[in-house]
């Protein structure tokens, strides 16, 4: 599959006219080789031309842990008084087109830019946007994998499994954290845990907040899992309940959020436009009053990456291609009082939505 794939980002290379890609950290080095660069000053970088083999220039130290592909990639492990970057200047030749991948730090791509004189630089993502953000089979079912992962976590939250009252945000967070690595995520991404008003402020990070009776957790969470060649593929869920029974205000509201999400995600059908998926779930929440109380896009691509394209936003006219895959995540946020959000992950198919994400969507009452 990974050589398939290397295949593809050759033939793209061919119709965008680039004659080598450069992939450091970020993930489309994983995406390819199923290696993940390690953020650090030692330079990890895969040099892969469009004619010809490609060579992962790696620290020596850090090569034992690569799984080696020789159908993919040859491994050039530099010793610590070698110079990467003449290393890879060296690989790279007299290209004249580079495609440097997005994530890749200033420093590399400043040193690069130097050793390179002659050659074009541009963003990777021109070459590996349009393939990652249409997912194949195998990509689906890995998404799918992580999505029920998560949604056992949700289950767990909804039956009040998990401890809320008398736990502050941020112990809760931790407590998601160590049930996303123990359902089979590699990591964690994020565990965003709001409470009563807090829940107001969609990307609220998790603090001393001690929850009680009476208030609303938003819980919107994921990590990343691996596929059986290394390749990591993210979930994303979010979740409200409540502690007690809800007051009138908010079961309304919610109601209003359900209808929406679940309006979106029936449009969310092939050659419809990504604005008119945001637009169904946005018209739902305008017409109930609460139009300015959703001040954020529908939803976002996932893949290897937790925010990818296609993103789901007005002024967005891509259509929808089987195998794109995002979330579908409105929200009503009322400032000083509460928030709500509801997300799933669904990807576009023939048949029509797939969704990957199956837990409870409705308002569930805990009480501890
Ligand atoms: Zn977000
Ligand atoms: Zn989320
Ligand atoms: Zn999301």
């Amino acid at each position: 599959m990974l050589a398939e794939r290397a295949a593809r980002v050759r033939s793209r290379m061919a119709d965008v006219g680039v004659d080598v890609l450069l992939l450091s950290v970020g993930p489309d080095l994983p995406y390819l080789t199923g290696y993940e660069a390690m953020p650090l000053e030692r330079l990890t970088m895969l040099v892969l031309p469009r004619d010809g083999e490609a060579t992962l220039v790696v620290p020596g130290l850090e090569a034992p842990r690569v799984t080696e592909r020789p159908d993919v990639f040859g491994l050039r492990p530099w010793g610590e008084t070698e110079d990467p970057i003449g290393i890879v200047a060296s690989l790279v030749g007299p290209a004249a087109s580079v495609a440097i991948g997005d994530h890749t730090w200033a420093r590399f791509v400043l040193d690069l830019q130097g050793a390179l004189p002659a050659a074009r630089f541009s963003k990777a993502s021109l070459v590996t946007g349009p393939l990652r953000a249409v997912k194949d089979d195998a990509e689906v079912e890995a998404l799918r994998r992580a999505a029920l992962a998560v949604d056992r976590i949700a289950a767990e939250l909804q039956a009040g499994e998990i401890p809320l009252v008398g736990c502050s945000e941020a112990d809760v967070s931790a407590d998601l954290g160590r049930r996303i690595v123990a359902e089979g995520h590699q990591h964690v991404n994020f565990a965003i845990v709001a409470a009563g008003a807090n829940a107001a402020s969609p990307h609220h990070e998790a603090g001393h907040r001690v929850i009680e009776r009476g208030d609303v957790v938003l819980c919107d969470f994921g990590g990343t899992m691996l596929d059986d060649e290394g390749v990591g593929y993210c979930s994303d869920i979010t979740r409200c309940v409540h502690v007690g029974e809800p007051p009138a205000e908010l079961a309304e509201a919610y109601a209003v959020l359900y209808e929406a999400q679940r309006a979106a995600v029936a449009a969310a059908v092939v050659g419809t436009p990504c604005e008119q998926v945001d637009a169904a779930a946005r018209r739902v929440i305008a017409e109930a009053g609460y139009g300015d109380r959703f001040m954020h896009r529908t939803g976002h691509g996932i893949g290897v990456e937790e925010h990818e394209d296609p993103y789901i936003v007005a002024g967005n006219a891509t259509s929808l291609e089987p195998g794109h895959a995002f979330s579908i995540e409105p929200g009503i946020y009322i400032p000083g009082r509460f928030g709500l959000r509801l997300e799933d992950i669904v990807v576009a198919a023939d048949k029509g939505p797939d969704e990957l994400n199956l837990a409870d969507h409705g308002l569930a009452v805990v009480d501890a």
